[in-house]
């Protein structure tokens, strides 16, 4: 048996929206996501393959409002429904009780507790260590989930050395540090050094909330230019990949799909797994399904 290995893509703020004109999904030249999906990833979009799944999945978790980051987010890493815990969406960074549902079951520490080697691909900047204080109210769920399980973070050194991925994809923000000795890349390397953590770990996290930023700003010439990067990126992920390494894409909650508004969505948001293990995603309908999705498979 060969062993089944993992790379969850998280992007921040991706939902499946109407095809229309506030939809840079709908526009964007994405040859690899086309080619795959035989379409465009909007509303509606389905593929059952044995070695690929695509359907939209649910980000409100039976709680009214507009999903947000800190809950979903807590969602997708920890597998608990955290917007039914708190009776509300929560957003940005977690409070104190989604920190301890995170101290509990963060991806990180599961993983270490079923024996399976993972890794959070993202580099932390010099910045993070210097200014390190465990009781901010600022820190991620990705960064909670680490920090839960006495996790070694990467540095940009890391990232030099191409076992790291920046969260901008091409390390675009590392280019105003003046003398940080880190050059940008091509996001199709990016994707080739994200795929190539697979030959040491068996679960992968890397966390993109770029999508997220520019869907804020309703910004449809840099989503497009997003998503066309995301498409090489994920050409490189993908190209010379073995079948037991599994490439998962989901979101948090919706936004970029839908420009006319700069806020969150309701809309379903992606689950897209490429691989052997898709056919076993097909039962997932809500984000906070995916963490037992990831465990029961590895
Ligand atoms: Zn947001």
């Amino acid at each position: 048996m060969v062993k089944n290995k993992l790379i969850f893509v998280f992007l921040d703020g991706i939902g499946m929206g109407k095809e229309d004109g506030y939809n840079p999904f709908a526009s964007a030249l994405m040859p690899t996501l086309d080619s795959l999906l035989g379409g465009k990833l909007v509303r509606g979009t389905e593929v059952y393959k044995n070695n690929l799944l695509v359907k939209g999945i649910d980000a409100c978790l039976g709680v009214s409002g507009v999903p947000q980051s800190a809950t979903g987010q807590t969602a997708l890493f920890t597998g608990v429904n955290a917007p039914e815990i708190l009776g509300h969406h929560y957003p940005a960074y977690p409070n104190k009780e989604l920190i301890s549902v995170i101290n509990e079951r963060s991806i990180f520490k599961y993983a270490d507790e079923q024996n399976i080697k993972s890794i959070f691909a993202n580099s932390y900047t010099d910045g993070f260590f210097k200014s390190f204080d465990v009781n901010t109210d600022n820190y991620s769920v990705t960064t909670r989930c680490m920090l839960a399980a006495n996790s070694k973070f990467n540095t940009t050194e890391d990232l030099g050395r191409g076992k790291a991925v920046h969260w901008d994809i091409t390390n675009f923000t590392l280019q105003d540090t003046p003398g940080n000795g880190i050059p940008s890349i091509v996001p199709y390397m990016a994707g080739q050094n994200l795929l190539h953590l697979a030959t040491e770990y068996d679960l992968i996290l890397y966390e993109c909330f770029l999508p997220d930023l520019i869907g804020h700003r309703k910004d449809m010439e840099k989503a497009t230019a997003f998503l066309e990067t995301f498409d090489s990126f994920l050409k490189g992920l993908i190209d010379e990949k073995s079948p037991n390494v599994n490439i998962l894409i989901s979101s948090d909650h919706g936004n970029l799909e839908d420009l006319s508004t700069g806020g969150h969505t309701k809309n379903l948001v992606p689950l897209f797994c490429l691989g052997s293990l898709a056919p076993e995603f097909s039962s997932v309908n809500r984000i906070d399904q995916i963490f037992d999705g990831i465990f029961l498979n590895l």
